[in-house]
């Protein structure tokens, strides 16, 4: 999607826009973030851009366990 094409229909016309959508929130903070969006399908992707807010996740999933490492499952 950050390239420009649509994972789901593979068309080329993705727009993105800061703040597009909805207020992202990570742990009761407001976070940075791009939406992109597929004019063709209406499918729609959310980055959060704050690197602070992600830097934060792994040392949570170590000491809280709230946020859990995603791991490949077959
Ligand atoms: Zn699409």
């Amino acid at each position: 999607m950050k390239h420009g094409t649509c994972p789901k229909c593979n068309t080329t016309n993705v727009y993105f826009k800061e703040y597009a959508l909805d207020k992202v929130t990570l742990d009761g903070k407001g976070v940075k973030y791009v939406n992109y969006v597929c004019t063709d399908c209406g499918y729609f992707e959310t980055y959060i851009t704050d690197e602070d807010a992600l830097g934060k996740i792994p040392v949570r999933a170590e000491k809280l366990g709230d946020w859990k490492k995603s791991t490949i499952t077959t």
